[in-house]
């Protein structure tokens, strides 16, 4: 045997279950298709020494194994700005609050919000998180996408417009292409749609200094000091499995080991060449967790003028394609950076258009929240997740109508010596790199058990 243990994907969840199963005592190699580890987290660091976290930015209350790994690698943990009014942009006109809940709305919308966000929380709590399916009513939950819900509940324009903007920044998916009883486990998941759409108190809380993939190649280099042998730009095709162990094909040739934990995203487990084939449930599982889709876009000025209007930095607006942004600046830095998403759908459209087009229309958004002053950036940076071979998307895999009722927990279950993890599978705070460590400690402690 090459190893006992072979790990695919050196994101989060992997270097997650090497550590894990190297704790067990376990010889354990890695295999990475790309030159980096840390997968959906990408940091690029610019010449005037700025660096932009171009993936997973933010951790929260609850992530507790991100916090730790971040103490363990004493990377300073520090909160995004928030101080100042927020902005919300509706019917061409700005209206500043604190807080989360736009109160200057017309009454009648923000009672229609404010039942919908209320009535979305009450029943995600109903969901169980160890398997959706089996839920009250899960196939009628399951038959209708939560656009449709949306329609029923928030018949106030400006509400679903709001409400709209909150799910799009929490999926990266139209509410018409995410079923319902996948939205509310991934709500329940998370800890529900306030606490995953609040900078204080929410999942937007912090950032790490020098950004999350250098957390995880601290955890590289540590795991690496442990004898944990990592290959890189090493794509596996193909992985057989026998009575006697798993042979897996990559572009460098074929190994072998007694386990295999694979984490790679739904959509991309679907070009690996199972022999024999993974069973059909957690196929159609595949199949039907499509990839969100953002395009992360920054502009970096001299410094963060929108605070001297007493603004945050923090927006939301019905106007596409930049429905929401954030103040990204480091805490030290003298410079000022506005990180703006174009998500789901808008970002389909936009990611076939050129970059300099791109520049102009998130320019003109953040000019229309923060005045003039912020069509003149020294910099702009973007980047479509797409694009990303070894991705093709994100946040994470969001699931169609008639997925999760059907396919129950098959997402976890092992295929023989093969075993799952990676943010897709987890039970809590799926789609988050908190939810990926845990799966990846998951599927290490299954080896032992199975
Ligand atoms: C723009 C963006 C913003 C986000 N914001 C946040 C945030 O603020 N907070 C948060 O918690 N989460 C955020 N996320 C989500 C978070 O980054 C992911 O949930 C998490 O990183 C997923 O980790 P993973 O290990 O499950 O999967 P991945 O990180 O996708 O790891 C899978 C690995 O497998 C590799 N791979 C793929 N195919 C093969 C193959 N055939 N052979 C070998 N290797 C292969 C990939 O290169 C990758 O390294 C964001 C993601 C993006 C992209």
């Amino acid at each position: 045997m090459d190893a006992q243990a072979i790990v695919i994907g050196a994101g989060y969840a992997g270097l997650s279950a090497a550590e894990t199963l190297r704790r067990q005592g376990k010889d354990v190699l890695v295999l990475e298709a790309r030159g980096r580890v840390g997968g959906r987290t990408r940091t690029d660091h610019l010449d005037n020494g700025l660096w932009l976290d171009l993936g997973g930015q933010w951790l929260g209350p609850g992530q507790d194994h991100l916090y730790a790994l971040a103490q363990r690698f004493e990377k300073r943990v520090w909160a995004m700005h928030t101080a100042g009014h927020n902005l919300v942009h509706l019917k061409g006109r700005n209206r500043r609050y604190r807080g989360l809940i736009p109160f200057r709305l017309p009454p009648l919308a923000l009672l229609n919000l404010g039942w919908g966000f209320w009535r979305l929380e009450a029943l995600a709590k109903r969901v169980p998180l160890d398997n959706p399916g089996h839920a009250v009513r899960a196939k009628h939950l399951d038959q209708q996408t939560l656009g449709d819900w949306l329609r029923r509940n928030l018949r106030h324009p400006q509400a679903r417009a709001l409400m709209q903007v909150a799910i799009e920044s929490v999926f990266a998916a139209h509410p018409d292409d995410i079923s319902l009883l996948h939205a509310l486990f991934y709500l329940r998941s998370g800890g529900g749609l306030e606490r995953l759409t609040s900078a204080r108190g929410g999942a937007q809380q912090d950032r790490i200094d020098g950004g999350m993939q250098g957390l995880a190649e601290s955890w590289r280099q540590s795991l690496e000091a442990e004898d944990v042998s990592f290959a890189m730009e090493s794509p596996v095709h193909a992985i057989e499995q026998d009575r006697l162990g798993t042979t897996i094909h990559t572009s460098a040739g074929k190994l072998t080991a007694d386990r295999v934990i694979c984490t790679l995203p739904p959509a991309l487990t679907l070009d690996v060449d199972f022999r024999p084939g993974m069973p059909e449930a957690r196929r159609v599982w595949c199949r039907g967790l499509k990839p969100g889709q953002v395009i992360k876009c920054f502009a970096i000025y001299p410094r963060p003028f929108w605070r001297d209007q007493g603004l945050s930095g923090s927006a939301a607006g019905d106007r596409p394609p930049v429905h929401a942004c954030f103040d990204a600046t480091p805490p030290d830095s003298p410079k000022g950076i506005l990180m703006g998403f174009i998500e789901a759908r808008e970002a389909v459209h936009w990611a076939e258009q050129s970059q300099a087009s791109r520049r102009q229309v998130v320019l003109g958004a953040f000019e229309r929240y923060f005045g003039e002053q912020a069509l003149a950036p020294e910099h702009y940076v973007d980047h479509v997740w797409a694009t990303e071979t070894w991705s093709r998307g994100c946040y994470a895999g969001v699931a169609a109508p008639g997925v999760i009722s059907e396919t129950g927990t098959s997402a976890r279950i092992p295929h023989h010596r093969i075993h799952w993890a990676g943010t897709e599978t987890a039970t809590h705070w799926n789609g988050y790199i908190e939810g990926a460590i845990r799966s990846g400690i998951r599927a290490a402690e299954e080896t032992d058990n199975t």
